[in-house]
This record gives structure tokens, sequence and C-alpha cells, in this order.
């Protein structure tokens, strides 16, 4: 019988996970990847939502257009996950397993914090991103607030982009004179393991008038103002919310979570389970949420279990490694490469800003869209 590989969410780590797995061991395997979705969303493209620059079926990869030799990708909500039993249910059945790969990202709560709403004033799903679209077009100046409402979230330089965006989208409308637009953050500084990157974006900031209000979360949304935890009051005519980010409730169900993450080996991504690993944005690595890193996690994982498959040493260790691009407005991006688990503490080194790391990041895109979602993901870009 073929080994059973279950791999739980196709996203960033659960498309690298089992792409890989495809490249090396084809259809000696039966590899079956269960997600919810009609596709995948890179997180930086809900960016390019809210700001109007793509739609949403421009920025979706469907999922019809991934293929694999080996890989079964099912259309199926995860309800309950048995990491003892390698058992996992389904809204459509139960799926038994060999290994176990628990890849479901980060989800959003925001029952913590009252005023912010899901699909409403938050631009990290793509339904808050596209209904802010809608929204951002009718804005007519006032006070902006940008605002993390929790600490660890996916991407940490995002609410530094949205914010230089911001800026930018404003101008061109007329608006950057009537407007005064604030960053909350509970981070000490916009990229904590890279100083220089830090002191650009607060440079960028500083020459756009913007105000970036670090260690502080926002504890809730009334009318016109932003209550911090600190207590602070900031008016405010426009909210663009990053939610609480945390594990899915499924995952938390599971017993396999401690303080809303999944505790693993940050070196191979082994949780408590024999046979059961988690990957990506819901383990608790010491690793930022990003995609890069899950990705780096992914190929880990499938470097072992191909290990164990053929019965060699299972050697392979997550980097840690990665390179993160910022958007910095006026065209511009900016690249932190930060490498988190081979040193004694986390380094990063900061490339500047300029036009010419703006194809690097398309490059980032296209690439990734090509290696999981083939000739439709390189028209995609088109
Ligand atoms: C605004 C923004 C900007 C970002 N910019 C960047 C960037 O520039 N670079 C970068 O590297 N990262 C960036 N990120 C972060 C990046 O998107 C995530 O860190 C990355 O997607 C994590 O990968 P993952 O595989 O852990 O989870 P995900 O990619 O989130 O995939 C999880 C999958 O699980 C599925 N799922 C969840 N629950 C269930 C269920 N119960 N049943 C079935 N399926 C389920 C979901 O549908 C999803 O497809 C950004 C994120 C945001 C929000």
């Amino acid at each position: 019988m073929k080994p059973r590989i279950l791999i739980l969410g196709a996203g960033f780590g659960g498309l690298e996970l089992s792409t890989t797995l495809s490249e090396t061991l084809g259809d000696s395997i039966d590899v079956t990847l269960i997600d919810q979705s009609e596709g995948f969303v890179f997180g930086f493209a809900k960016l390019d939502l809210m700001f109007g620059r793509q739609d949403v079926k421009a920025v979706r990869h469907r999922y019809t257009d991934f293929a694999k030799p080996g890989v079964r990708l099912l259309r199926e909500v995860v309800t309950g996950i048995d990491a003892q039993g390698k058992r996992v249910t389904t809204d459509q059945g139960v799926h038994e397993a060999d290994i176990l790969v628990i890849a479901l990202g980060a989800d959003y709560d925001v029952s913590g914090t009252p005023g912010v709403v899901l699909g409403r004033n938050e631009f990290y799903s793509v339904s808050g991103a596209a209904h802010l679209a809608g929204v951002l077009p009718g804005f007519g100046g006032g006070d902006v607030v940008v605002g993390v409402c929790g600490a660890p979230y996916k991407c940490p330089p995002a609410p530094s982009e949205c914010a230089l965006m911001l800026h930018d989208y404003l101008k061109a409308r007329g608006l950057a004179q009537s407007t005064r637009i604030t960053l909350v953050n509970p981070l000490p500084s916009p990229v904590p393991p890279s100083p220089d990157t830090s002191k650009a974006i607060l440079e960028a900031f500083a020459e756009r008038g913007i105000t970036f209000v670090p260690n502080a979360r926002v504890a809730s949304v009334e009318d016109k103002v932003v209550v911090l935890d600190n207590g602070t009051r900031l008016p405010c005519d426009l909210f663009l919310g990053v939610p609480k980010n945390r594990a899915a409730d499924v995952v938390v169900a599971s017993g396999l979570t401690e303080g809303g993450w999944v505790p693993v080996d940050p070196y191979t991504l082994r949780t408590r389970f024999e046979g059961v690993y988690a990957v990506g944005d819901l383990a608790n690595t010491g690793v930022p949420k990003a995609g890069v890193y899950a990705e780096g996690a992914a190929r880990t994982v499938a470097a072992n279990i191909v290990a164990q498959l053929r019965g060699e040493e299972q050697t392979a260790r997550n980097p840690g490694a990665g390179s993160c691009y910022i958007e910095f407005g006026a065209n511009r991006i900016g690249r932190v490469d930060v490498d988190f688990l081979s040193g004694p503490k986390p380094f990063g080194t900061y490339h500047g800003a300029s036009e010419a790391l703006r194809a690097d990041k398309e490059t980032f895109g296209s690439s990734r869209r090509a290696r999981w979602f083939g000739a439709a993901g390189e028209q995609a870009g088109e």
C-alpha cells in the first residue's frame, strides 16, 4: 500500500509541501491535500486588492488549476483532528493517514476587540480587503488609524506597508493635506529583528507625516474613536485594522495548541504526536508568520518525509531564514533578509527601497504561481 500523507491547508505551506513531495516521489505516494477555499491568495495581494490595483478574481489562484502526480486536492472543511490517531474529520467524511501535516494557517479573532468586524474594517481577510476597496474611494479626508489588535500577527511589516501605500493613494486623490495617518502597533519598532529596516520605515513615515505609535494595541473601535490598551483615545474617521491572529478553532479543539499556537520543534516542525507535523503560521517556531518562512518549513518537512520513506536518516533542519519585500510607496520596494534560527539571535539585513526591487517581488510571486499552478499560474500575472 502507498504511504498515506494527509496535508491540511493548501496555503503557502501546504502547496509547497505537496509540490515538493510530488516532484520527488511522483505517484509512488498517496498525498491528500485538503482546503476549504476556492483558491489560494498571496497575503500581499490583499494590499493590492484594498488599494484597487487588482480585483478578487485576479488575486485568487484556483485550486482546480493545481495538478500534481500523487496528490489529490479536495475542497472540504476540516471539522475535527485526532492527532493521536492521525484521523481527520471533514464536512465530507473521514480521512486516515500514516503521516499528518497541519498547515491551516492563522485565523482571526475579533471577539476581544469590540468594533472590529471581519470583512468590514480589517484588511487581513480577502473579504475585508475587497470591502475596503469599495470604501476608500468614498473617503473624503480626516483621521485614519491603521491599527493592530494583537501580536504575533502575520507579516510584521504589512501594517507599515498599508500606511505608506495609503499615503500614496490619498496623495493621488489630493487628500494628503487633509488627512492624518496614525499606525498603532504592539511591536516596539516596525521590523524589530532589523533595526536598519525599522529606521528606513520610520524615516519614510516622518517624510510623509505618518505617526507611529509603538508598544500599543487597539482595544476597541468606537464611533470616530479608536481606544488603545494603554487608555489613549485616537480620533478616527477611517479604521483599517489587523485583527488578532490565532490558530483556527478546529486546531484549538484538537488539543494541539498552547497559548493559541501549536508547539513544535522549530527545526523539524514535529509536534508531540509521532508522525504529526505543524507547518506555517499556526506553528510556534519563534519565526515570523510569513509565507516565505512557511515555505522553508514545508521544504524541511518534505525532505524528512522523503528520507523516512526511503529508510534514510532525517537530517533536514528548518532554516528559519527568508526575504520579505516591503512596499514603501512611490513604486519603490525594500527587502529585508532575516535569519532567525541559525545564530544565537535573529539577524536581519536591509536592502534599501528601489524601483528595481519591484521586479524581484514580482518574480517571487510569479515563480510560486508557476510552480504550484503550472500554465494557469503563469498566465495569471500577464
Ligand atoms: C496583508 C498581508 C500581507 C502579507 N505579505 C506577505 C509577504 O509580503 N511575504 C510573505 O512571505 N508573507 C506575507 N503575508 C503572510 C502570508 O500570507 C502567510 O504567512 C502565509 O500565507 C502562511 O502560510 P500558511 O501555509 O501557514 O497558511 P495560509 O497560507 O493562510 O494557508 C492556510 C490554508 O488553510 C485553509 N484552511 C483554514 N482552515 C481550514 C479548515 N477548517 N478546513 C479546510 N481548510 C482550512 C485556508 O483556506 C488556507 O488556504 C502577508 C499576509 C497578509 C495578511
